[in-house]
Parts: structure tokens; sequence; C-alpha cells
């Protein structure tokens, strides 16, 4: 999407949604994956820009810990100068840019600057509380109008909001922005402007990702109420009837709910990895520790070539293999014709079901990968499943003991290379200030990645402080070995 023609970039004001990142808008996503450029705020959802194609520039202007987020002005610097450069940029903020985000002041100084600026709409936070707790903003039967409102005073002011002459009003909805810190002040004034104690309240902190949390309550009883559940930032209150017509189950409890689970992975695997998480409930943290390099093993290609009129034994041991050894096929100009004469095995539920995916069905499936692959566990899996054996074997790593010399002879065919992902330094910060429920690891080079990225001191430290799930028993070894 760069010119580099000298030409000003596109300045994209985009609303990432609530928190769970399928609430972005199709647009926005697109948007994201061909920029060259993001700029992202706090509670952008992590999925989101750990996914990002290596290619895009990431530039973190939230607030970091125990530290307030980036001046606006800088943040305008940096979107003019980003524009500037040539770069396409989305500019990210949580739920929809036009609620409580100061997009219009980068707005203006960004056309001041010459650089245009287009906006995408999002899915405002008021959308997902209401959705989450199965309530209406409005409401024929006396909710005829919605306010929105800050709870938040700009440094040492007072509440910029007319808290009593809106409590004077009736047959409305108030729903509250940023509204935790100062709602005994704001709860106060409602209650002085006349507003009844016994009016429905709620108060959801995270909608619509895994540490959601519902608190039902009255305006007197709501800041007590908050207190005691412990609610957190970012959560918003809706305060008026509408939060006695609860009706839909829309979160429905799952062991995992509530759960940070730090997620290992390969960058190109993290949605899918997060999406698994978050379908359990739980709350992912995408911490990629290392980036597939497609590799071109041409010498492994003319004997794959030339295999592929006798036959052979083709062991996949994990999605990734199938999808880049199917990529890799159409490269070298082959298609899953030079397949037919294959016999094919897959580790894992997940690859026999990357293979169906791409309308290959597996002869053999193992439920998992063995810590190493010996002729005589081939022998006995060909046997079992009733399937003869062949002189030749391919499979995909270097990585792989195997001592199958006297069975088959085994021809590698590498299909990408591991870089270290390299992970931004809030990320770190964010980790270390707020450890995860879990750690998981799904593979063995996660497990090395996990120790390149966070280096071996904090990398351990963090694994004997949270629970560690390792996939399987070769993951688990290697948790053992090296954490
Ligand atoms: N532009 C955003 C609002 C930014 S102000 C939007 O349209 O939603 C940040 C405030 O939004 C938080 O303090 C909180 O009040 C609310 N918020 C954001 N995400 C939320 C979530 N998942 N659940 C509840 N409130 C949320």
């Amino acid at each position: 999407m760069n010119s580099g023609s000298g030409k000003t970039g596109i300045v994209y004001l985009v609303g990432a949604g609530p928190g769970h990142p399928g609430l972005i808008t199709r647009i926005g996503y697109d948007l994201l994956q061909h920029c060259d450029a993001v700029a992202y705020d706090a509670l952008i959802p992590m999925e989101l820009i750990a996914s990002l194609p290596e290619r895009v520039e990431r530039h973190y202007v939230g607030r970091r810990a125990g530290r307030h987020s980036m001046p606006q002005s800088e943040k305008n610097r940096l979107l003019v100068h980003l524009a500037q450069r040539g770069l396409n940029v989305v500019r990210l903020k949580g739920g929809d840019t036009a609620f409580f985000g100061g997009s219009a002041e980068e707005a203006e100084c960004l056309a001041a600057s010459g650089i245009p600026v287009v906006v995408v709409p999002g899915v405002t936070s008021a959308s997902a509380v209401a959705a989450a707790s199965g309530l209406p903003l409005t409401d024929r039967r006396g909710a005829s109008w919605v306010f929105f409102a800050t709870g938040h005073g700009a440094a040492g002011e007072a509440l910029p909001v007319p808290w009593r002459e809106i409590a004077g009003l009736r047959g409305g909805t108030v729903v509250i922005y940023m509204g935790l810190a100062n709602l005994e002040q704001i709860v106060s004034l409602l209650l002085a402007g006349g507003q009844a104690g016994n009016t429905p309240c709620i108060a959801v902190q995270g909608a619509t990702t895994g540490v959601q949390r519902i608190v039902d309550s009255t305006l007197s009883e709501v800041v007590q109420d908050c207190r005691q559940q412990q609610l957190k930032p970012p959560a918003l209150v809706i305060v008026g009837q509408v939060a006695q017509h609860r009706t839909s189950l829309s979160h429905l409890s799952t062991p995992l709910s509530g759960k940070r689970i730090l997620a290992t992975c390969c960058a190109q695997e993290t949605e899918a990895v997060c999406a698994s998480l978050r379908s359990a409930g739980a709350e992912p943290l995408p911490y990629p520790t290392w980036i597939l390099e497609p590799f071109n093993d041409s010498e492994g290609w003319n004997r794959f070539a030339k295999l592929a009129s006798s036959g052979g034994w083709c062991v996949f041991r994990s999605p990734l293999e199938v999808n880049e050894f199917v990529s890799a096929l159409m490269h070298n100009g082959l298609d899953l014709r030079s397949l037919g004469k294959f016999r094919i095995t897959a580790f894992g539920p997940g690859t026999e079901a990357a293979l169906l995916r791409r309308s290959i069905r597996a002869d053999v499936s193992m439920p998992s990968l063995p810590p190493a692959l010996s002729r005589r566990d081939l022998t006995a899996i060909a046997g079992s499943a009733g399937v003869p054996t062949a002189d030749h074997l391919l499979i995909f790593s270097e990585e792989t003991e195997m001592d199958g010399t006297e069975w088959a002879e085994i021809l590698r065919l590498r299909l990408f290379n591991r870089k270290p992902a390299v992970w931004e330094p809030h990320w770190i910060q964010e980790v270390r200030d707020n450890p995860p429920d879990y750690i998981l690891f799904r593979t063995p080079s996660d497990v090395d990645g996990f120790l390149d990225v966070l280096g071996p001191e904090l990398a351990r430290d963090l694994a004997r402080q949270c629970p560690v799930i390792a996939a399987d028993a070769l993951t688990e070894s290697a948790v053992r070995r090296r954490l």
C-alpha cells in the first residue's frame, strides 16, 4: 500500500470495537491488514496487533504502566510524520472513534497539515454493554432518550457534565463512560438532583472480553457494589429503567471464563489460537514467540517430484506444515495430484483437520506427536491402520529425531525457517505488572521462543508464578528441560 513516491499517506481513524477482536468492522479489519503503519491505544484487542503482517510499523500511544498515555500533541505529531513519509496509517482506537477518543483533535491537526483523513465507525462500548447484559438502551415503555456522558474530569477540574440537571429529566437512560473513578461523586450529584435511589443501575467491566463482569445494582448501592466486587476499568455504568429489562444470557459461564491465558504461538497462527481460547471463554493474551519465514528448499522439491511417481509416506506434524506444504506445492508448479501415490499420516487432531480443510484425508491419524519418531513406532502405526509400509518417508522438518533408516529412507523437505518474534516493549511491561492466570505452550518451539523473547530470567520467573499448560508430551518435556 506504501506508494513510496513522495506522496502524502492517508490516515484512517478506525474504531476497533469494545474488546472482542471480532467486533472491528470488516472495513476496519481490511484497512489494518493492508496499511503501512498503525498507531494504537490501550484497550485495543491484542490479537489485532499481534497478528498484523510483519511489514506493518506498530506505534503504541496508549498508557504505559504507571504513566499516562502519550500527550495528545505528540500523538498528532506522530500521525502527521507517518503520513508525510508517504505511509497509509490506521489510527486504531477502542470502540467507536466518535465517542470520547480525542479523534476530532487528531483529525483537525491532520487536515491542517493537508493530510487526508478517513473515519471508519466502530461498535461503541455502550452497545457492547447493552448486548452483554441483555438490555436495551431505549424502550417504548419509558426510555425515549439516551445520554452518553464521561465520568472523567480533566485533571483537577470539576466534572464537565451537568449531573444534577440530568437527574431532573425523566424517561431516559444515562450511560457513563470512564465512570468508576468518580462514581461516588456522580451518584451523589444524581441523588441530589432528585433521581430516585432505587433507579436500576448496571455496571459492566470488560464487556465482550473473557474477563467480562456484570454488577446488577441500584443507584444508591452501585458504588458499594462495584467496590465490593472489585470492578476495574474499563467499565461502563448504565442508569435507568432499562436496566431492569435484562433478558438474554449472552455470556455463558465456561470453565475458562475470567481466565487470562498467555498464549505463545507462531505469529501467523495468532488469530486461530486466540479464537479457540476465546470460544472456550478465556481472554487470550497473544505473545507470538516466533515468525514463520517460508523457505524454498529446491533440492527437497526435486526429491519430492521424483518420489511422486513411486509414492511413500508423508508425515504431517502440525497444521502449519500442512498449510505451508500446500502453498509451496503451488509455488513449485505442482498441485494436490502429486500426492496421489503417498500415504498420509497426521499427528494431532488439528493437523488432521487442516488436511481435511485442504481436501486431503489422512490414511493414519495419531493423537499426538511422540517425543521421537522411531522405526518401531512407524511400523506399529502402519500395522494398526492396516496400511502397507513404504520405502520412503517424507518429513518436513529437520528437527524430529528419527531412526527409521533401516525401514525406510527419510527425505526431508524443509518448508520454513523460524525467526524470533519481536515484542512491543509495553507487552513485556504488561505481563510483568499483571501476570496471566496460565501460560500455554503448544509446541517445543514456542518454549524456545518464549525464552528468546523474554530472556531466561523473566521467562523462568513468570513460569514459576503462573501454572503452565503444555499441549502434548513433547512440549511438556521441553518445558521441564528448559523452564
Ligand atoms: N471510544 C470508546 C470509548 C473510549 S473511553 C468507545 O466508543 O467505547 C474508554 C471508556 O470506554 C472506558 O473507561 C469504559 O468506560 C468504556 N469501555 C471501553 N471498553 C469497554 C468494555 N469492553 N466494557 C465496558 N466499558 C468499556
